[in-house]
């Protein structure tokens, strides 16, 4: 679900507090602290700016880069349309060697062409279609990677009234 990009942003740091997966609660896991942080982003039009965080758990001085409102916006568009043009390459890939297959009609250049098209459909498309999901234009330390980073910066939904 797409997250509200504002201006100022809610999030909070997450400081992982064991290398190794434990057992949780929720099944094996990782625990973290989390550090609520709030981060002004630069006014749309500038250039983005590198923000310090020290990490009240363990003291690291962590350096994150933060894109403008508008700037990521453009971000989540171009990750997004690069999905798509992922999943275009597949589609094509695998249209082109069926076509080929089914018309009797091998040739060797767009066979290779069709399964370099696929392969890379397939590398990159995941990828890309992740960073378009979790990109909120704040970058370093694995802020917008899945997986689990020792220090993630997790935007967090601004409150409602009424919450
Ligand atoms: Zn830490």
């Amino acid at each position: 679900m797409p997250r509200v990009v504002e201006q100022i942003q809610r999030a909070e740091l997450w400081h992982r507090n064991t290398f190794l997966a434990t057992a949780t609660a929720a099944g094996t896991g990782w625990t973290y602290a989390r550090h609520p942080t709030e981060i002004k982003r630069p006014a749309d039009g500038r250039a983005p700016f590198v923000k310090e965080i020290t990490c009240p758990t363990c003291g690291d001085r962590l350096r994150f880069r933060v894109h403008s409102v508008a700037s990521t916006r453009r971000r989540q568009r171009l990750f997004r349309a690069l999905a798509w043009t992922s999943l275009g390459l597949i589609v094509a890939g695998v249209g082109g060697v069926v076509a080929m297959w089914t018309t009797d009609s091998f040739n060797g250049v767009l066979l290779f062409l069709g399964l370099t098209a696929i392969v890379v459909g397939l590398g990159a498309g995941p990828s890309l279609g992740s960073m378009a999901a979790d990109d909120m234009g704040i970058t370093g330390h694995g802020a917008s990677n899945p997986g689990a980073v020792k220090h993630p910066l997790q935007v967090t939904e601004p409150e409602r009234p009424g919450d």
